[in-house]
């Protein structure tokens, strides 16, 4: 098997049919030995039913079916588990990362690259807010982390058999999957293109996947937070303690002191505040450990064609 090509799918009926013939005719030009592995990551339409009929027709279209949603990284993980390519393309499914780009991708993997990733020039149809955060998140994170993800880089590459190996041997139930294959290593290079806009259907990133995935690549990827938990703790205990000295010199020297109701409520609710951060970051840091203490399956299949070899 020379390439898989990775394809989580949530919902995606109307572009289905028009990714696999675009796939279909790049990929027939570089080899014959291809496989094309859908995941259907708990679809409520008729994606599901569609792969199903493809993978009549075509015997080079898999799939594997997940029993619920279980996100978008995980549907990518579950692809890569079950490839057989020596090279692995991960793609989404809304035709916003151009089938015809494989062929550039796969050139400069030929040339030895063991990952070519892609940074995305121009970002159309999606919404200023999106591109905003988007923009912001990726320079936050590179602040942040020890390893350098590249900037508005998704998910969209190439990756070796070596590359998928190791990212199979990463236990974390909690994937950042373009920060685990930066951490990797090897040669890594990339492309640049512009990404249009997705094909048919809408975004199924709601603000609440985007958050859960950027916290999941924090937490990952960096301690800076729990950092940042205790030197503000350490900061507000040492001005609290000034205070408090600054308190009984009042009350016992210069017996000056008017009962201060308003400075007591703001170093109370101030050190509430504080605490109370800190007990989150160190709560969303403590939830993912537990997780993957508990040690449950990343996913489940409910049906596939992929036979184990
Ligand atoms: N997707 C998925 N599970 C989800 C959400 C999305 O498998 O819970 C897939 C979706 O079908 C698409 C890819 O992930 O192939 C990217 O999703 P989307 O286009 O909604 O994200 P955007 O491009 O807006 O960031
Ligand atoms: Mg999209």
């Amino acid at each position: 098997m020379d390439i898989s090509v990775i394809i989580p799918v949530y919902n995606e009926a109307s572009n289905i049919l028009p990714l696999h013939s675009r796939l279909h005719e790049v990929l027939a030009t570089l080899t014959n030995n291809y496989e094309i592995i859908f995941v259907n990551d708990g679809s409520t339409d008729r994606s599901l039913s569609l792969i199903r009929e493809l993978a009549q027709k075509d015997f080079q279209v898999k799939y594997i079916d997940f029993s619920r949603n279980f996100g978008h990284q995980v549907a990518v993980s579950a692809g890569i588990d079950k490839a057989r390519g020596k090279a692995l393309v991960i793609m989404d499914s809304d035709l916003q990362d151009p089938p015809e780009l494989i062929t550039a991708l796969y050139a400069r993997w030929q040339e030895g690259y063991e990952v070519v990733y892609t940074k995305r020039r121009a970002r159309n149809g999606e919404s200023t807010a999106k591109k905003l955060t988007a923009r912001y998140f990726y320079r936050l994170l590179a602040r942040i982390t020890h390893i350098s993800i590249p900037l508005d880089a998704g998910d969209f590459r190439i990756i070796s058999r070596k590359v998928a190996e190791a990212l199979k041997q990463m236990p974390e139930k909690h994937k950042f999957i373009r920060g685990q294959i930066s951490w990797i290593g090897f040669s890594q290079t990339y492309l640049e293109y512009d990404r249009p806009e997705r094909a048919g259907g809408e975004s199924n990133y709601t603000y609440r996947k985007m958050i859960r995935l950027a916290l999941d690549a924090i937490t990952s990827f960096s301690n800076l937070p729990l950092k940042i938990a205790t030197v503000s703790g350490f900061l507000v205990s040492g001005i609290a303690f000034l205070l408090m000295l600054y308190t009984l010199y009042s009350r016992f020297v210069i017996k000056d002191y008017v009962p201060g109701w308003s400075s007591l409520m703001l170093s109370v609710l101030f050190l509430g505040g504080v605490q109370l951060i800190s007990i989150g970051i160190i709560g969303e840091y403590i939830s993912r450990l537990s997780d993957n203490v508990r040690n449950r399956p990343l996913y489940i299949i409910n049906d596939t064609n992929i036979t184990e070899r």
